[in-house]
């Protein structure tokens, strides 16, 4: 039975990577029917809300969405259309797998999962300037939210995430030394949830920067990691490098109410229009997505012909360093299902 998802083709190069990962899941035999939506700045140019109304409406029916990149303008305009998708929804969990599939990559046998703490931390955004005698913007200052209910609920995640997929060990980066408060109450709490683990899935916690310096010397000491939010933004993306880049991490978005699968990756306006982007993040945001919805064996096979495709290295776009367009990889991909 077809299951209904809402998509959004994003900004930037998301409508034409949103095209080529149609095309894979379907040729997968992907039974999707397809609520296109829009938001971010093709909503606004299409002179409506940069979240509309009907975008929310369709996710709070179909519950699962798929969607590309949406540009955030930097210091002014809108806030985040992610961050405001993310808090609608109380998607708490993002995870943030990362897996080797070059053969050549800086390192083999990469397989590893960061779960983020998606709602609170820094990124709540409650920050103000200061102003001192003439000066408006002397000083600026930002709150950092960490609560026990959203602390538990991510480390739960992450130990539940681990057990549903037979891994080993559940590792918590944090910065409790200096943040004594924020950072020791997500450590504190993450040590008592750990407890009910015990025996069953192994538990270590490290301080942030020293978890950044381990994952670039030997990453396979790790597994699954768990952090609030900013940190888990940036170690992500670290990971995303760690197994050829931006262009094949994908990433999820879990609440109790709805999903948002999506690539890690931005809208890469330098690149955008030329058609050259890789839609691997996204179609692997897709097999994530089908995952979800329980059609795990067409989310295999996307997997499986992506790998092929990168492994042949016959067709490959240009960050991976060959010349072959979205539309032309989709295509390679589409032959090796
Ligand atoms: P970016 O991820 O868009 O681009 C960083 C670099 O990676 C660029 O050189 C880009 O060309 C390259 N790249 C990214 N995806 C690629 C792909 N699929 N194939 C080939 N190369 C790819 O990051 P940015 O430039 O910092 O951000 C651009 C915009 O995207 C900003 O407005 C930012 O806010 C937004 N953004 C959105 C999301 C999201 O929607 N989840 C995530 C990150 C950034």
């Amino acid at each position: 039975m077809s299951v209904e998802v809402t998509l959004i083709p994003g900004d930037g190069i998301g409508p034409s990577i949103a095209d080529a990962t149609v095309r894979i899941l379907e040729a997968a035999g992907a039974e999707i029917s397809w609520d296109r939506q829009i938001a971010g700045v093709s909503a606004i140019e299409a002179r409506l809300a940069p979240l509309p109304e009907e975008t929310l409406d369709s996710i709070r029916r179909t519950r699962v969405g798929l969607k590309g990149p949406l540009t955030t303008p930097v210091g002014t305009g809108f806030r985040s259309i992610n961050v405001a998708l993310r808090k609608e929804f109380d998607l708490y969990a993002n995870v943030r797998p990362a897996r080797s599939l070059l053969p050549n990559g800086r390192y083999q046998d990469i397989d590893l999962v960061l779960i983020r703490e998606n709602t609170e931390g820094l990124y709540v955004g409650v920050e103000h300037f200061i102003g001192v005698g003439e000066d408006a913007r002397a000083a600026a200052e930002s709150v950092m939210i960490v609560t026990r209910y959203g602390a538990e609920r991510i480390v739960r995640y992450a130990f539940e995430y681990a057990l549903a997929r037979g891994r080993r060990k559940v590792t918590l980066s944090h910065k409790a030394n200096i943040l004594k408060f924020t950072q020791g109450l997500f450590l504190d709490v993450g040590r008592e949830v750990a407890r009910e683990y015990d025996g069953r899935i192994e538990f270590e916690d490290r301080i942030i920067d020293a978890t950044a310096m381990h994952l670039v010397m030997n990453p396979h000491q790790f597994d699954v990691l768990v952090m609030e939010n900013m940190f888990g933004d940036i170690l992500s993306d670290l990971m995303a490098g760690l197994v050829g880049g931006l262009g094949l991490a994908p990433g999820a978005n879990i609440g109790a109410r709805a999903a948002i699968f999506e690539p890690v990756h931005g809208s890469a306006p330098d690149i955008a229009g030329k058609g050259i982007a890789n839609p691997t993040a996204m179609a692997l945001a897709g097999a994530m997505m089908l995952d979800h919805i329980g059609q795990a064996g067409a989310a295999g096979r996307v997997r499986t012909a992506i790998e092929r495709t990168l492994r042949e290295r016959r067709v490959l776009t240009p960050d991976l360093g060959g010349s072959a367009t979205t539309a032309e990889f989709a295509t390679e991909v589409i032959r090796n299902l």
